[in-house]
């Protein structure tokens, strides 16, 4: 370790070496690093911070830096890490989970004229690819109970023209992918599973975002678990393009494993389903690779809490009929909770979630504002998509979205917060009840 050599230069004991990586980080910099990473102010904070940095120097000089940055030893080991929790042969890290998908949706060759069905409720991130090279997106009704792409609508938009079946588990709850993989298998389609939302959730004894074509998860802050930041896994049960995936991920070469003798000859295309691609660079850094590997191993626990957190929010909401709670699933079913689900009947409410959501704020409940109908969000709309005909196709969406539908926060909360926005939760709908 701590040598400037990697197969990209041979340069162990030359005269003239060339350093296979750039400036190195000093004592200093690393207690930037770590006064970045666990932040505080006050004396008893830079006391401690200086007592760091006192022995971050002695480290500093009987120490050797890792001589390798980018993509190598700890990205494979963040990956080896999710093969071993997912149950698959191969992943590649990248530097988001969009990334994994547009490699999905190139493999597919996604162009102007293909047809792309995507849930009516999700992240742009879905569908900036087809959406950015002039595909056709289709929008599949949600099921009203989960906001998942619902089958049955799938199997009616589907067209000669569809090339592509992109399944999002939101919030981290399992969509139900047997049909669906059943109607691509008939009709030549491929699945790319947006799994950014579930990693370490299972779909009838199976990770989901292994049981597509394709899949991508996210690290990216917001999600359950990150890699500093940003990140993503794309997986693939493609046979053979688990190696390409990675070749994929950079400009064709697949860093770490293969020497690469000529260079001239090595950088080649990736093998699509019709025709071959070029690759682009989504290459992570080893601190990503380290950041998710720690990460992992605590996922579990992770949804263990949030599984509680959802599982107490129910026992308090299953005194008013009017709130329709998290469906916490079954043994077929095991959400990652990633957000919680709440829905209001309003029938029984007194009102619809308008009402609620600006009452939950006044209270200062904090609410996920981002997901809603993908066929309104401007981008869509300026590329030429009509919403509003669109909405017509899509009436549980709009019920849903308009009517029904929240999100709350799960994780990191104290009992107190818990207690504070159930509390709020109740009395809010109460208020709604009672004609307030
Ligand atoms: C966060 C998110 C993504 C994108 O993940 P990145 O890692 O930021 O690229 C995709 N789909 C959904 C549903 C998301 O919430």
């Amino acid at each position: 370790m701590g040598k400037s050599t990697d197969f990209r230069y041979n340069t162990g004991a030359t005269k003239v070496p060339w350093a296979a990586v750039g400036e190195n980080y000093n004592a200093a910099d690393l207690m930037e690093v770590i006064s970045f990473l666990m932040q505080g102010d006050g004396p008893e904070y830079d006391a401690a911070l200086e007592a760091v940095y006192e022995q971050i120097k002695k480290l500093d000089a009987i120490s050797t830096p890792p001589g390798k940055l980018t993509t190598d030893k700890q990205v494979a080991l963040a990956e080896e890490a999710c093969n071993e929790y997912l149950g698959t042969e191969t992943s590649t890290f990248l530097t988001n989970c969009t990334a994994g998908f547009e490699i999905a949706y190139k493999y597919a060759g996604i162009k102007e004229g293909d047809e792309v069905i995507v849930p009516a409720i999700t992240f742009v991130a879905t569908m900036a690819y087809p959406l950015a090279v002039g595909a056709k997106l289709v929008f599949a009704d949600v099921n009203p109970r989960t906001l998942n792409m619902d089958p049955e609508d799938v199997a009616r938009k589907i067209t000669p023209k569809t090339k592509m079946i992109v399944p999002v588990h939101i919030g981290g709850y399992p969509v139900d992918l047997e049909p669906i993989m059943k109607l691509a298998k008939e009709n030549n389609i491929l699945v790319l599973e947006d799994a950014a939302h579930g990693f370490g959730a299972e779909y009838k004894g199976k990770k989901v975002g292994t049981i597509g074509d394709f899949a991508a998860f996210s690290f990216h802050e917001v999600k359950n678990i990150t890699s500093f930041g940003e990140g993503g896994i794309a997986t693939t049960n493609i046979p053979g393009f688990g190696d390409d995936m990675k070749r994929a991920r950079f400009l064709g070469l697949n860093f770490g494993t293969e020497p690469i003798k000529d260079w001239l000859y090595n950088v080649t295309p990736i093998p699509g389903k019709e025709k071959p691609f070029v690759a682009l660079n989504y290459s992570p850094t080893e601190i990503q690779g380290l950041g998710l590997k720690l990460q992992v191993a605590r996922n579990d626990a992770i949804i263990e809490e949030r599984r509680k957190a959802a599982e107490y929010l129910n026992s308090r909401f299953a005194e008013n009929p009017a709130i329709i709670c998290q469906d916490m699933g079954n043994d077929d079913i095991k959400p990652t909770f990633h957000l919680y689900l709440l829905q209001i009947d309003p029938s029984l409410a007194g009102g619809d979630i308008q009402i609620l959501k600006k009452k939950l704020e006044e209270k200062s409940v904090t609410q996920i504002p981002h997901f809603g109908p993908i066929y309104r969000f401007k981008v869509v709309q300026d590329m030429g998509y009509d919403s509003d005909e669109i909405a017509k196709t899509c009436p549980n969406c709009e019920e849903v979205f308009h009517k029904r539908f929240t999100h709350l926060p799960l994780y990191g909360l104290s009992q107190e917060q818990l207690e504070y926005m159930a509390d709020a939760v109740l009395e809010s709908v109460a208020e709604m009840q009672a004609g307030k």
